[in-house]
């Protein structure tokens, strides 16, 4: 049977002054954003919570859920902002020191703990966007020797990335958690950590979601050596991960970024995680309408990769072109998952039975040819379950409740909607499922699906039955009358 044509990698946009007012972010989703990010290393809380009611208006009239994405700064090391701009040449040695420390000829930096955080011969201390680059050759009373390993220009307040560092900064800055608040106040769907190093990293940000009583769903933002060599243990932590090419690249070095890339995201597959790729995507359509090849070949590698959703940056932030971007990206999408994206094996061993349940029916779908999976799910588990497996077909999730929609709204092929409070009979449920993934899915009378369902109702873990159905079969909801609920 020919598929209905349905994007399944997402498009995550982020907004910023080229998009700062409704219209825009209408212009945005309407040219298929599935979801929206403010970045809080820019602007001020007064322009996040403008963009979260903007994207909440603009979901509206577009009548689809769209999620917000609140990206926090995370702790950004930077050099002292008197710092001479002078060059640095190759094998040079050179001593770094904490700026409130005085020192002549040495470079300052803001980080009272550098010298304790750095690791000899290990550590690397790369500025700016990747040049000057240093490997750390001794440590001794506050004081951090250095030899360059590629020369370069210092200039004041760059950036400073500090790679294996054994202690560092808080996971969390005081500004971090004043700008949280703001997160919550917009009742963003998910929190970004920026700068993670380790699962515990994440779990303080849980602390302060739960503090904060939010359900936000959290993204580790993989941009440090450290992230990824802990990467098993913050996909325990987190829902979900971001391959944050920009900084990783500077630390890891660009020419490591691509198989670090198909790794983050097939690990995170495999976890069942959520996994965005995010930057430099379409850089040039900063300035231009149309993307250089070698961008669309990246877009289209980063969903053969089997990314769940791809991210614009300055693009959309900042850019002349932002929904020209979010089109592009959206066909270069829908023209790469021809090619299969990577997925699960079906048949790989599942971690319990809910998974088994739902891999079943992914199974089952695949082998008849569905032309969708119908998911009525409470938490949308059941939904992220099916999709780490890639199927070749939608999966309609519905949800009572609307954050649940929103946050599925940037998983792979999902597409999500709201159903109605669940009545008590098993038959209304599944009539009421059709009824709503028909309209949702765009299904058509005779198109077969596979349902999955719960004889205990909407309940998280709580699917055990799998049925076969032919839309157009249904009755409307309530017509049918017969009750086959548990007793
Ligand atoms: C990145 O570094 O690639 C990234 C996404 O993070 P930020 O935009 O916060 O620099």
């Amino acid at each position: 049977m020919t598929l209905p044509a349905t994007r399944r990698t997402k498009v995550l946009a982020t907004v910023g002054p080229a998009t700062a007012d409704a219209r825009s972010v209408l212009r945005l989703i309407q040219s298929g954003a599935d979801g929206i990010r403010i970045n809080a290393s820019h602007g001020r809380a007064e322009h996040w919570r403008t963009s979260a009611a903007n994207t909440r208006h603009a979901a509206d009239i577009a009548g689809r859920p769209v999620a917000l994405l609140f990206d926090l700064s995370g702790p950004k090391i930077r050099l002292s902002s008197d710092v001479e701009i002078r060059e640095i040449a190759a094998a040079q040695e050179v001593e770094f020191i904490d700026e409130d420390t005085p020192q002549n000829g040495a470079i300052r930096v803001r980080w009272p703990e550098l010298a304790l955080a750095v690791a000899p011969r290990r550590s690397e201390i790369v500025i700016g966007d990747g040049t000057p680059r240093f490997i750390v050759t001794e440590v001794s009373g506050g004081v951090v020797r250095a030899r360059c390993e590629r020369p370069g220009t210092l200039r004041p307040s760059k950036g400073v990335f500090v790679t294996h560092t054994e202690a560092g900064g808080p996971a969390l800055t005081n500004k971090d958690l004043v700008d949280l608040d703001v997160a919550v106040e917009v009742e963003a769907e998910f929190v970004a950590q920026s700068f993670v190093r380790t699962g515990d990293d994440v779990a303080l940000l849980r602390d302060a979601l739960d503090a904060r009583g939010s359900r936000a769903r959290i993204v580790a933002k993989i941009e440090k050596v450290e992230a990824v060599e802990n990467l098993t243990e913050i996909l325990e932590h987190a829902e979900g991960v971001m391959v944050a090419r920009g900084d990783l690249g500077v630390e890891a070095g660009p020419a490591k970024v691509p198989l670090l890339q198909k790794e983050i995201i097939s690990r995170a597959t495999a976890a069942g995680k959520l996994v965005i790729t995010a930057t430099q995507m379409l850089e040039s359509m900063l300035s231009s309408p149309e993307p250089t090849r070698a961008e669309a070949s990246d877009v289209a590698n980063a969903i053969l990769d089997g990314t769940s959703a791809v991210m614009l940056s300055g693009e959309t932030a900042v850019g002349s072109y932002p929904a020209e971007a979010i089109e592009v990206m959206a066909e270069i999408a829908r023209e790469a998952q021809a090619g299969r994206p990577f997925a699960v094996d079906i048949k790989a061993a599942p971690s319990d039975q809910a998974e088994a349940v739902m891999q079943s029916a992914t199974y089952l779908a695949e082998q008849i040819d569905a032309a969708a999976l119908v998911i009525p799910t409470a938490t949308g588990g059941s939904a992220r379950a099916a999709a780490k497996y890639r199927p070749g077909r939608p999966i309609i999730a519905l949800a009572e409740d609307e954050v649940v929609t929103n946050q599925l709204a940037l998983e792979w092929g999902v597409v999500s909607a709201t159903l109605p409070a669940h009545p008590g009979k098993i038959i209304d449920l599944l009539d009421e499922a059709l009824w709503s993934a028909r309209a949702a899915g765009r299904l058509s009378n005779g198109d077969t699906v596979v349902v999955t369902y719960g004889q205990s109702g909407r309940v998280s873990g709580g699917t055990d039955l799998i049925a076969v159905r032919r839309v157009g079969a249904a009755l409307p909801p309530g017509a049918s009358g017969i009750d086959l609920a548990m007793g």
